[in-house]
């Protein structure tokens, strides 16, 4: 054995050691505690863990009534996913619809336990139709996976389904006509707990104009389902600073849907 796979075997035995001690942040940059121990393991090490960990089933989950939703303006009164799908789809309620190319509904699984909620989309998402697809989105995709859950199967939408223009602030009347589409989606896909990501998702779903820094790090309610409220990836993009609290929300996030039994999901986590 040479020098460097000693040193190599020792250090993953000494962080495969931490981590089964409940150490789940290191802070590596770009690589979440898993991916880093992965990167280290030999071929033969990764064969040996896949075979040994197969992963959870999903099963079916048990759903619980939802407090009844306040809303005005626009209403949505379609009476399935598919339904509400195609009326988010032809809306013309606020003046976006003007400038749009396309709507943004959202994806993934409309049975998902998880629901992730951003402010709007952008450039890309207006363009492809999809959520949270540029750059942000990729950091998106990071931060759940980073906490076990994989895109396929959380469900993300925003709270604005068409982008304003140049990315601008949503304004009260748009917010106003698209905020039913929302609860909507919430009443069909009755997830266990909901991630806002941003301020205006946070501030929009809570009805509150409390900052972000005061919102993170604890429990709300939205129609009776846990929220946890994190900082917008757009915004970690821009302040590296914000990654080590956006961690803890992520964990947190993670407790609260395990805590209200969301199903166990496909993505490895620290
Ligand atoms: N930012 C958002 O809030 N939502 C998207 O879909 C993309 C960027």
């Amino acid at each position: 054995m040479t020098d460097r796979e000693t040193t190599r075997d020792l250090l993953v035995r000494y962080l495969t050691q931490r981590s089964e001690l409940g150490q789940s942040e290191w802070f590596l940059e770009e690589s979440t505690a898993t991916e880093f121990l992965e990167s280290l393991r030999t071929p033969s090490e990764k064969t040996t863990q896949t075979a040994a960990g197969p992963k959870a089933k999903r099963e079916p989950a048990a759903r619980r009534p939802l407090e009844v939703a306040e809303v005005s303006g626009g209403t949505a009164g379609s009476d399935s996913f598919d339904a509400l799908r195609s009326e988010v789809l032809s809306c013309n309620l606020c003046r976006l619809s003007e400038g749009r190319n396309t709507v943004v509904f959202g994806e993934g699984d409309p049975e998902a336990d998880l629901l992730v909620v951003g402010e709007a989309p952008g450039y890309e998402e207006d363009r492809t139709g999809r959520p949270f697809v540029g750059p942000a989105g990729q950091l998106l995709d990071k931060m759940i996976g980073a906490v076990g859950f994989l895109r396929a199967e959380v469900f993300i939408c925003n709270v604005l389904k068409c982008r304003p223009p140049k990315n601008r602030d949503p304004v009260a009347d748009e917010v106003a006509s698209c905020k039913p589409y929302l609860h909507k989606q919430v009443e069909f896909i009755r997830p266990k707990a909901i991630c806002a990501f941003g301020r205006f998702a946070a501030q929009t779903l809570l009805t509150t104009e409390t900052s972000l820094g005061r919102l993170r790090g604890q429990t709300h309610q939205f129609m009776g389902i846990p929220v946890v409220v994190t900082y917008h990836p757009a915004a970690l993009l821009r302040n590296a600073q914000w990654k080590r609290p956006a961690w803890d929300d992520l964990k947190l996030l993670r407790r609260v849907y395990d805590e209200a039994g969301g199903r166990a999901t496909g993505g490895e986590h620290a």
